[in-house]
């Protein structure tokens, strides 16, 4: 039986909110997303001091504490007010927040998503990392090289 919920780091911005919503929906094969905002996530999440990071994570164990979810998505993407940088940009942002939370959250599993833009009102989310919370406790960085750590980690 698939798990009925995940958890959604994401943008305040209303644009990306459908689009998201279905693609983790989806890929996660979920019923429902327990959703946290904040402008800029990507940024935000590798910015952001402890206290700041503390505070976002309170945030993810009501969702983990209260409805068991097990993936926790970090959601990136194009035209964003908050954290204007190019895909390029995010897309590494992406990767440093996957990692900084996982180390956070070593039973979760961590997804990094960016949702570019394919239009006026087209966005298409699609997979930047995830990390995994099961053995070999290894990970593979965006070259494809293999790392001793505490989690797995697929580059995509
Ligand atoms: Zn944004």
């Amino acid at each position: 039986m698939p798990d009925r919920f995940a958890t959604l780091l994401t943008c305040i911005d209303g644009r990306i909110q459908r689009p998201l919503d279905n693609w983790a929906r989806q890929h996660l094969a979920v019923d429902y997303l327990d959703v946290i905002t904040e402008p800029g996530p990507d940024s935000a999440v590798t910015t952001t001091d402890d206290n700041g990071l503390a505070n976002l994570l309170r945030k993810v164990e009501v969702s983990r504490t209260a409805h068991r979810s097990t993936a926790l998505v970090v959601v990136g993407h194009s035209d964003c007010a908050a954290n204007p940088v190019a895909d390029d940009e995010h897309h590494e942002q992406l990767h440093r927040a996957a990692v900084r939370l996982a180390r956070h959250l070593p039973a979760t599993r961590i997804l990094a998503v960016h949702a570019g833009q394919c239009g006026d009102d087209c966005w298409q989310p699609h997979l930047i990392s995830e990390i995994t919370p099961r053995p070999p406790f290894s990970h593979f960085d965006r070259r494809g090289q293999r790392h001793d750590g505490d989690a797995v980690h697929r580059a995509v």
